[in-house]
């Protein structure tokens, strides 16, 4: 596929974002649950920072990359002062020292390995991050994440790593044929969700539960996502897709 130009991408993105708006009200409200409850989070891998900032000044207000390079690459011309930047993707524990205090949560912590580096790091900076415990829910060997069945211990741990606040859980399903399948999987991350915030263990909040991306972010709305992590139907299909 040929490079699309910044005029094309943001003109792509004008077109979109109304819609998008409109779905994530639409499933909200199909839901019973109020529009405002949910956060879109914009997913800019391989966006230009031109047009990411073309889009904050559309009113954007949150963003997610997935490559530590690709985030450093844009972070100053970013207009952060605008939006609020995350981190989506996997992660290395070596790489997490170019993350603290340029994003304001790590989404993608799937395992206790990388939430103690976070929590060294943090310690020596004098910082704080929010973090996500990423639940492989699909138990796919490919993706990053906590298995199910250890999630509860691994959320009891890294809630003590000093520095780290976790703030609720992301998911990434496998890729499913049809929407019943899809919702069986975010309705059981939703479910983890909800006994984990009845505990009300000390330094864990459930205020976020990222799931949903382009192809299916109106049924994680419907199984309970207060964020939503979009992409291509923002941004145009990216040339060299990746995750
Ligand atoms: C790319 C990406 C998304 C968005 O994917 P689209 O299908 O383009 O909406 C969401 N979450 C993560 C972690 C991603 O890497």
């Amino acid at each position: 596929m040929m490079e699309k130009s910044f005029d094309e991408r943001k003109a792509n993105f004008d077109e979109n974002y109304p819609r998008i708006l409109e779905e994530i009200a639409q499933a909200a409200v199909k839901a019973g649950r109020s529009p405002e409850e949910i956060t879109l989070l914009a997913a800019t891998k391989t966006v230009p920072v031109e047009v990411i900032n073309h889009a904050i000044g559309k009113g954007l207000s949150c963003v997610g990359e997935n490559r530590v390079q690709e985030l450093l690459e844009k972070y100053d011309a970013l207009d952060k002062e605008h939006c609020d930047v995350q981190f989506i993707g996997q992660l290395q524990t070596n790489k997490v020292k170019y993350l603290l205090g340029k994003v304001s949560c790590i989404q993608s912590v799937g395992s206790v390995k990388l939430a103690k580096e976070i929590s060294r790091l943090c310690q020596r900076e004098g910082v704080e991050m929010k973090v996500l415990v990423e639940v492989n829910i699909g138990r796919e060997e490919n993706k990053g994440g906590v298995l199910p069945e250890a999630l509860l211990e691994c959320v009891d741990e890294i809630r003590t790593f000093p520095g780290l606040q976790v703030a609720g859980l992301m998911a990434i399903p496998p890729i499913c044929e049809d929407t019943a399948s899809i919702c069986r999987y975010f309705s059981a991350v939703r479910q983890y969700y909800v006994d984990i915030a009845v505990k009300r263990m000390d330094n864990v909040s459930m205020n976020c539960l990222s799931m949903g991306m382009s192809s299916d972010f109106p049924e994680a709305i419907a199984c309970g996502a207060t964020m939503v992590r979009v992409g291509s139907s923002l941004f145009g299909k990216r040339a060299y897709p990746q995750r």
